[in-house]
C-alpha cells in the first residue's frame, strides 16, 4: 500500500523550518505522497525516514533479470491480480529441463532443439527462452562442462544443483551471463546465498511451504540479496496453483515483502497434453518462470501462443504498420485487398490468400489495431479513412487496374468508397476463409487489366 501524507508526516522532523522550499512539514508530506517532491529536499530527514519512504516506493513484486544482456529475461514487477484490471507486463519465461547425464553430443542436440523453438506469431517472434540444466550426478566437472556448452551457445540458463561445490564449478566461466541458481533451501541457504552474492547472480529460494519460504527470503534478504525467485515447493497443479495465487495475493494486497518476488513452477504431468495444460495454467496464474521436461515442438508452440495472448495488453491490440504489403509475389494485375492493421485480422487474411494460391496487394488501413467490424463500429474503418489510405498509397502505380476488394462485413461502405476513391469496389467474402472461392469466381486478372 502506498504511504499516505499522514504516514509520511509521522517520520518527518515536524519543525516546519521551510528549508525544503515548502512552508510546513505536513505540506511537504503531501507533496511526497503525490510524488511531486523527493525526500532529499529535506536536509533533516533521518535515515529511518528515508528507508521508510524507499521501502514504500519499491514495487510489491521485485523486478528480476536473468541471462546475458543480449537476451535478458525479465520477470516480476506485476501490479494486478487480473489481466483485465490493467495488464500483465512481463511474459512468463519457459525453460526446458535437461539433465547432464548424457554425452556432450546429445546435450548439444538438446540445446539446439531449444534454440530452434522460435515462432513467428501474428508478426511477433515468440520463443522458449531458457534451459534448466540439472546436475544429474553431483559431478562438478560434468556439470561445469554442460553449463559452459549451453552458455557458449547463447542460452539463458537456470543451473539446478543442491551441491554448492557443483554450482561454484559451473559458475566459474559463465557467471557474467547471470544464470539463475536453483536453489537455496533450509539446508544450504547460507552457502548458496554466499555464492549468489559473490557472483551477482539471481537465486531461487525453495521452501517446504510458504511459511518456510518467507522465513528463508527474510534471512537471505538480510544478507543484501534482492534478486530472488520463489519456489514454494508445491508440486502438481492444484497445490502449485494455490501457492502461486497466495504469493501474488500476499505480495500485491498485503504488501508482504518476504514474498514480494517473482515465483516459479515445475510442470510435473507426464501426459503430453496435460503438460501443456498444466504449464499454461501456471503462466496464466502467476508464474514468472515455468520449467517443463522434454518439451516437444508442438507443445512449445501451444504454450508460447497462450502466453502471447495472456501478456498482450488488453487495451492495446497487437498491430502492424499501416500501408501496403505484398502477399506472395503480386504483379500489376494482382488484386488489391483492403483490410485493417489489427495483426490477427491481417495475418488471417494473409494466410487465406496464400492458401488460395493467389498473390495480392494488401492495403492496410490504420484502425488503431481494431478488427474490421470493431473499427467500422468505432468509425475508424469508414469510406473516408479507406479512401484516404488508398490515395496516400502508391497502389495506383503498382497495379494496372482500379479495382479493390472490400471485406464483405462492411459491404455497406462500397458505394460511398467508390465515389470518394474513384476505384471500383468489389465486395469480398465476409470471412477471409472464403478468399479461395472469391478469387476463383469473382477476380479475373485479365478483366481487371482490361478495365485499367
Ligand atoms: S525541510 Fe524538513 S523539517 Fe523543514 S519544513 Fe521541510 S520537511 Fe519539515
Amino acid at each position: 500500500m502506498p504511504l499516505t501524507a499522514l504516514d509520511i508526516y509521522k517520520v518527518l522532523p515536524k519543525t516546519n523550518c521551510g528549508e525544503c522550499g515548502i512552508p510546513t512539514c505536513l505540506a511537504f508530506a503531501m507533496q511526497l505522497a503525490t510524488k511531486k517532491a523527493a525526500i532529499d529536499a529535506c536536509p533533516y530527514a533521518t535515515d529511518d525516514a528515508k528507508a521508510t519512504l524507499a521501502g514504500a516506493a519499491a514495487p510489491p513484486i521485485r523486478l528480476v533479470s536473468i541471462g546475458p544482456d543480449a537476451q535478458c529475461i525479465v520477470m516480476g514487477n506485476e501490479t494486478v491480480m487480473f489481466r483485465h484490471e490493467e495488464t500483465f507486463y512481463h511474459p512468463t519465461a519457459i525453460a526446458v529441463r535437461i539433465r547432464t547425464d548424457r554425452s556432450p553430443d546429445e546435450l548439444k542436440a538438446e540445446f539446439e532443439r531449444v534454440q530452434a523453438m522460435v515462432y513467428d506469431r501474428v508478426g511477433q517472434f515468440v520463443r522458449v527462452e531458457m534451459v534448466a540444466l540439472e546436475d544429474a550426478d553431483g559431478d562438478p566437472g560434468r556439470f561445469a562442462a554442460a553449463a559452459a556448452l549451453a552458455d557458449g551457445m547463447g542460452l539463458a540458463l537456470m543451473l539446478m544443483s543442491d551441491a554448492p561445490a557443483a554450482m561454484e564449478a559451473a559458475l566459474a566461466g559463465i557467471s557474467a551471463h547471470r544464470p539463475l541458481l536453483y536453489a537455496a533451501t533450509a539446508d544450504n541457504w547460507e552457502a548458496m546465498a554466499a555464492l549468489a552474492k559473490a557472483r551477482a547472480c539471481p537465486l531461487v529460494v525453495r521452501g517446504k511451504d510458504l511459511n518456510e519460504l518467507a522465513d528463508l527470503t527474510r534471512k537471505i534478504g538480510a544478507l543484501g540479496l534482492t534478486d530472488l525467485v520463489l519456489d514454494s515447493g508445491a508440486r502438481g497443479l492444484p497445490a502449485t496453483l494455490t501457492d502461486l495465487t497466495q504469493i501474488r495475493r500476499l505480495a500485491l494486497r498485503r504488501q508482504f515483502r518476504p514474498l514480494g518476488y517473482p515465483a516459479m513452477a515445475f510442470v510435473t504431468s507426464q501426459d503430453p497434453i496435460d503438460q501443456v495444460t498444466e504449464g499454461t495454467a501456471y503462466l496464466c496464474k502467476y508464474a514468472g518462470l515455468v520449467v517443463t521436461d522434454g518439451l516437444q515442438d508442438w507443445q512449445a508452440l501451444a504454450m508460447v501462443t497462450a502466453r502471447q495472448n495472456i501478456y498482450t495488453d488488453p487495451q492495446k491490440p497487437i498491430q502492424i504498420e499501416p500501408g501496403v504489403r505484398a502477399i506472395g509475389k503480386p504483379d500489376a494485375s494482382s488484386p488489391v485487398l483492403i483490410t485493417t492493421n489489427f495483426s490477427l485480422t491481417y495475418f488471417t487474411v494473409e494466410a487465406d490468400v496464400e492458401a488460395s494460391r493467389t498473390a495480392a496487394w494488401a492495403l492496410i488501413v490504420d484502425t488503431e489495431g481494431q478488427s474490421v467490424l470493431t473499427a467500422w463500429a468505432a468509425d475508424k474503418f469508414t469510406a473516408e479513412t479507406i479512401a484516404k489510405a488508398l490515395a496516400a498509397s502508391d497502389l495506383a502505380e503498382r497495379v494496372n487496374h482500379r479495382k479493390a476488394v472490400l471485406p464483405g462485413g462492411v459491404a455497406t461502405l462500397s458505394g460511398k468508397l467508390e465515389e470518394l476513391s474513384g476505384w471500383e469496389i468489389l465486395v469480398g467474402p465476409r470471412e477471409s476463409a472464403g478468399m479461395t472461392m472469391f478469387m476463383r469466381n469473382r477476380w479475373r486478372p485479365s478483366e481487371a487489366a482490361a478495365t485499367s
